[in-house]
């Protein structure tokens, strides 16, 4: 729950009172800030600044305009600079930069960029929303032509007249992240053959590496060569125009154009000269209400470090949600209302080349990461949909909860139908700080070609509930070559012939009551199966004839994730 807080007395703004605020960068953050206090406050004098050509465009949807997925560039543009005049009276300056903040005089610097005049610009309140900006390494050759980051309509615009005019057929996209996959799908569209480079060893860094495998396997299968575990040492151009991207390892990847997706990192050059208080990841440190360290000026969106519900640290999160909610927040505070920004969770999906990956709350490295210990997972295979109902597809989902209260800490998913819906109930579950409890009770839209009588987010929370009573002990994946307990495999003969766990024997579940008295009983026995289901009743079954079974979550299908992943023997 939301916990709300008196805005400190000294600065309650009385709707009414003439001000002056003035908004550093418009599109997420600053223009759903400009717009909120416009709708809380006739009276106050609003100006937005914006160096590029556009105040509102919509840039999530950049790579797709690349792709020609989206042809039109005109739908690009979410708001012009008339309809903030005409709509809310804010009056909105493109191609201005803002180049300096004397915090004293309570005044900016801003330069015309088609005149290349400079005037200053008094303020009561300032908004920075300045975003943040694509990593480009210190590398030889990352300015050669041809190399491209996306971030605004100009650079897409840039990278389709480079697509045609050079007849373009290969492409390295180095960063295999949200944005780098997105391009990926795009740059497919338009028939290039494309190489991922990537420093890691998977794509989606956010994810598990065990989730990242669905991924990968798929976007081979669709003939995106993945380097993966590499990284950038240099861009040479070749005597045909065309480009080579060199690898740290000396591979040599030949390229007609070549995107830079390796991350973003907050513009916060504005906020650093004029001393703000700036955070260990590079953001502007703001308060609950999105104030930075000057109680006259607000910061919100890629630039500032956001609080982690999960993890309890501060972090940054260039994502639109968090930007436009952290907009409409600094507008209420701004205007003397009592908001608050409640941190973030992380929630983000990808879509690529029909695969969808979605996640919400911490990761399991990420916990790891953060010192958390005390917490279990869940690995579940489900149908998206009843089995029963034709075109039922896999999602491959991972649940990561606390023990013993069964806090929700996160979720990953992956699939192709119904894997962001999951993960949306879940992250609403998150946020109103739920436990598996509540996923096992939730109560979800049924008929067969949306879900199941048990949805994959009730199994999720059933198996974790499973665990917490100590109805289905788990084993450790990753304790699997250490472990001196038998490996049961209660799959049928066939499915074990097409592969099995190294040194597992063979008992069908079909055979497990006849023939259970051939288990040792001194002995743990970990059981697996395809995806857990079987494995969880021969768990049940043995335990309350006296055995000692843990439980292999998620199956052989979990098994080769993991194993893919370097993970698990
Ligand atoms: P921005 O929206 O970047 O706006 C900042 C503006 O400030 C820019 O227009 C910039 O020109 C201007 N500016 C900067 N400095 C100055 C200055 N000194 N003077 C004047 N103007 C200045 N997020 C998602 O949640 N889902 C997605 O699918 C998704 N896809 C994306 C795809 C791409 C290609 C990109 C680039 C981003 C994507 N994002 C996505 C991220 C999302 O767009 C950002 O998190 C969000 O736009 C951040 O909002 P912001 O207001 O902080 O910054």
């Amino acid at each position: 729950m939301i916990q709300r807080i008196e805005p400190q007395s000294a600065d309650v703004w009385t709707v009414g009172m003439p001000r002056r605020v003035l908004i550093v960068g418009g599109v997420a953050g600053g223009a759903s800030c400009a717009a909120r206090l416009r709708r809380l406050d006739e009276s106050v004098e609003i100006l937005m600044f914006d160096r590029g050509p556009h105040v509102s465009f919509a840039n999530c949807g950049l790579p797709y305009y690349v792709g020609n997925v989206i042809s039109d560039e005109s739908r690009l543009l979410v708001a012009s600079r008339e309809m903030f005049h005409e709509r809310f009276n804010i009056a909105v300056h493109t191609e201005t930069e803002v180049t300096s903040i004397d915090r004293s005089a309570q005044t900016i610097t801003v330069r015309d960029l088609a005149t290349g005049h400079a005037r200053t610009e008094r303020y009561d309140v300032l908004v920075l929303s300045p975003g943040a900006a694509p990593i480009r390494p210190p590398l030889p050759g990352v300015d050669l032509p041809g190399v491209f980051a996306v971030r605004t309509i100009p650079d897409s615009r840039r990278i389709r007249s480079w697509i045609t005019e050079r007849s373009a057929k290969t492409a390295v996209v180095i960063g295999g992240g949200f944005i780098g996959l997105e391009m990926v799908e795009n740059l497919i569209h338009r028939e290039l053959a494309v190489t991922v480079l990537e420093k890691l060893p998977q794509v989606m860094p956010p994810l598990d590496p065990e989730m990242a495998v669905p991924l990968m396997e798929h976007l081979t299968s669709k003939g995106i060569q993945l380097h993966l575990g590499d990284g950038l040492a240099r861009i040479e151009a070749r005597d045909d125009r065309g480009l080579v991207v060199v690898a740290e390892s000396g591979a040599r990847l030949p390229a007609d154009l070549v995107i830079l997706a390796i991350g973003v990192r907050p513009e916060n050059a504005l906020a650093k000269d004029a001393g703000l208080a700036i955070g260990p990841r590079g953001g502007v440190v703001v308060d609950a209400q999105m104030r930075t360290s000057d109680p006259n000026i607000w910061a919100v969106g890629d630039v500032v470090e956001v609080h982690d519900v999960l993890t309890g640290q501060e972090t940054v999160l260039p994502l639109a949600g968090p930007a436009n909610r952290q907009g409409r927040v600094a507008a209420e505070s701004i205007a003397g209302r009592v908001t608050q920004f409640r941190g973030v969770q992380a929630t983000a999906v990808v879509g690529v080349l029909g695969m969808t990956v979605a996640s919400t709350g911490a990761s399991e490295k990420g916990l790891r990461r953060a010192g958390v210990t005390s917490f279990e997972k869940v690995y579940l295979h489900p149908g998206h949909h009843a089995g029963y109902y034709p075109g039922a597809r896999q999602i491959h989902l991972k649940l990561v909860f606390s023990v013993p209260d069964g806090r929700i800490l996160g979720a990953q998913a992956v699939g192709f139908e119904g894997v962001e819906k999951r993960i949306d109930v879940i992250a609403t579950a998150i946020q109103f700080n739920g436990t598996v409890h509540d996923l096992a009770e939730a109560e979800l839209c049924y008929a067969p070609q949306f879900g199941a009588a048990k949805d994959p987010v009730n199994l999720a929370g059933m198996l974790a509930e499973n665990v917490l009573n100590g109805d289905m002990p788990l084993a450790d994946w990753l304790e699997l070559d250490r472990t001196d307990a038998l490996l049961l495999d209660v799959r049928e003969p066939d499915e074990f012939a097409h592969g099995h766990l190294a040194k597992a024997v063979n008992l069908p579940l079909s055979q497990l009551r006849s023939r259970y008295a051939e288990l040792p009983k001194d002995r743990d026995i970990w059981v697996c199966c395809a995806v857990g289901q079987r494995a969880y009743f021969a768990t049940r079954f043995l335990a309350q004839h006296g055995y000692r079974p843990r439980h292999l979550s998620g199956g052989y299908t979990t098994y080769e994730a993991l194993q893919a992943a370097g993970l698990a023997l």
